[in-house]
């Protein structure tokens, strides 16, 4: 036994290293266990978030956003360029540089917070030590009071699909294309999908996404589906929904996909293909067989409403658990964890996670749908607002969606908010506010909000909720 911690995280990813400064923070002997290996060979701490999904993403997303603009966007602005040229080593180069600095970051706060990094595969073993197996296949054992498992989660793989990490990719793949595919497959019209879709497109590709469900974004509010599905059909993305591949075969520098949907089997062929249809926690080794540690039919830790997995000082958090797959909610059950193994009341509250998708025009959404409303049989109305009378949004000639703001019908407690257009992912954090301190749409009217800014669609729809809206008709 070389080592004894109050706790032990095995995990690095936002969940992981969140829950590992904390209890640090908290005064508590705390050491985090992670196997990423980044490009250069070396540890990368962060997991999924930051070395292959929100971080490089968003690096992609803003760089062909920049491409794409001034090539369709600039000419109203008077702004012409000759012949726009992207060039994909620097466009990956620079997104590779900023997953460096962030997965640097987190051992220099790891440092300065005193927490021990281990680098290898950790094994929860019962009693709550944890056995680390190193890339070189040597082991030590390691142990604590309290250990927090914080595994995450890995692509799922189609079984007539499977990756080859060059024809057919998951996430990490699509985020290191060398050139820009002239045909680009996607399947799954998830958050994954439209954002790696939608870089790509910018960039030229020819863009075709197939969608089992017949439903659009059948997980958001109806209306901002729908707008969103407008948008990205004029942007020239190819969404066929109820539209489920059966079939992938890569014949040389092509893949040749088998798809059916309602009109009956379709062939489509493609230089590479994104596999998106979702995630699953992954525990692969980390578990011995007499921990008592549970998993679900889908294969997740099994906790209680405090990360707890029954296990004495065992715990878990993230996309290894129930719950949104989002690096915010694995941050902050980590926070109330280590909160909790230090004796303090932690705080996580499941119903107020924010939903963003990075997509133009922007997605965002907290709370509840009208649907999810009707269904549980709760009275409410709505108030909506577009940014087409937004004179920001109009200034900035990106003037597309709404935002639609719920509120009980008879108590007028916010239940929801829905938004599609410019800024969105920074405008929910408003109404993320009101409904954690139990606000109302008649307090969201109340405030004031400055002019000219995007966030009068967020006023105005709180405004439109009891008809009284300013600027658009009620
Ligand atoms: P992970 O980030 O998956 O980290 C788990 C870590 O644990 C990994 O480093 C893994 O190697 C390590 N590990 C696993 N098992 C062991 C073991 N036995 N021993 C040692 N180490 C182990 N979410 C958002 O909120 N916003 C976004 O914009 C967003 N964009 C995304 C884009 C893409 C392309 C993808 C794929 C995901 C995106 N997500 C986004 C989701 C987000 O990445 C995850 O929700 C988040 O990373 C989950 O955090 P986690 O700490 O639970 O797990
Ligand atoms: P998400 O879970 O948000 O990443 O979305 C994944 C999407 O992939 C879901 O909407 C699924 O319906 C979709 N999907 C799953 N399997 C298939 C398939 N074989 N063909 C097309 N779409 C699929």
């Amino acid at each position: 036994m070389s080592d004894k911690f109050d706790v032990i995280v095995i995990g690095a990813g936002p969940a992981g290293y969140v829950a590992a400064i904390r209890a640090a923070q908290l005064g508590l002997k705390t050491a985090c266990v992670d196997a990423f290996t980044g490009k250069d060979g070396k540890q990368a701490l962060g997991g999924t978030c930051l070395n292959v999904g929100c971080i490089p993403s968003k690096a992609l997303l803003d760089s062909s956003k920049q491409f794409h603009n001034l090539t369709h966007n600039f000419a109203v602005h008077g702004i012409s360029a000759d012949n726009p040229k992207i060039d994909v080593a620097t466009f990956i180069g620079r997104k590779d540089k900023i997953v460096k600095q962030f997965t640097g970051g987190i051992g220099q706060l790891f440092k300065a917070n005193k927490v021990t990094p281990y680098y290898g595969t950790g094994k929860l073993l019962k009693g709550n030590n944890v056995e680390i197996t190193a890339a070189d296949g040597s082991k030590q054992t390691i142990s604590a009071t309290n250990v927090i498992l914080a595994s995450g989660s890995v692509p799922i793989e189609l079984p007539f699909a499977k990756f080859d990490g060059k024809m057919i990719v998951d996430n990490a793949g699509a985020l290191d294309f060398t050139e820009v595919p002239k045909r680009l497959g996607v399947i799954g019209a998830g958050v994954i999908g439209l954002e790696l879709g939608s870089v790509w497109k910018r960039l030229g590709s020819d863009v075709t996404i197939l969608e089992a469900l017949p439903d659009f974004l059948s997980v958001a509010d109806a209306d901002v589906a729908k707008i969103a599905a407008k948008e990205f059909a004029k942007q020239g993305l190819a969404i066929k929904l109820g539209a489920k591949l059966t079939k992938a075969e890569v014949k040389k520098n092509e893949v040749a996909l088998t798809y059916e949907d309602k009109d009956g089997v379709h062939e489509l062929v493609v230089d590479k293909l994104l596999v998106a249809v979702g995630r699953r926690a992954y525990t692969t080794g980390l578990l011995a067989d007499d921990t008592g540690v549970k998993l679900d039919e889908r294969g997740r830790i099994v906790v209680d409403a405090h990360n707890h997995t029954g296990v004495d000082g065992v715990w878990a958090i993230g996309d290894a658990v129930r719950g949104p797959m989002l690096a915010h909610k694995g941050s902050e059950e980590g926070v109330a964890v280590a909160e909790w193994i230090a004796g303090k009341a932690g705080h996580i509250n499941l119903d107020t996670v924010p939903w963003v998708i990075y997509t133009e025009p922007e997605i965002a959404w907290a709370g509840k749908t009208e649907k999810e409303l009707k269904e549980a049989g709760i009275p409410y109305k709505v108030g909506t607002f577009p940014f087409a009378a937004i004179g920001r949004a109009v200034a900035m000639n990106e003037a597309i969606g709404q935002v639609k703001i719920i509120a009980h019908a008879e108590t007028d407690r916010l239940l929801g908010a829905h938004m599609v257009g410019p800024g969105v992912s920074e405008l929910i954090a408003e109404a993320v506010v009101t409904m954690e301190f139990k606000g109302s749409a008649e307090d969201l009217a109340r405030i004031v909000h400055a002019h000219p800014t995007l966030s009068e669609a967020v006023h105005e729809a709180a405004l439109s909720v009891d008809k009284r809206a300013i600027h658009k008709g009620n």
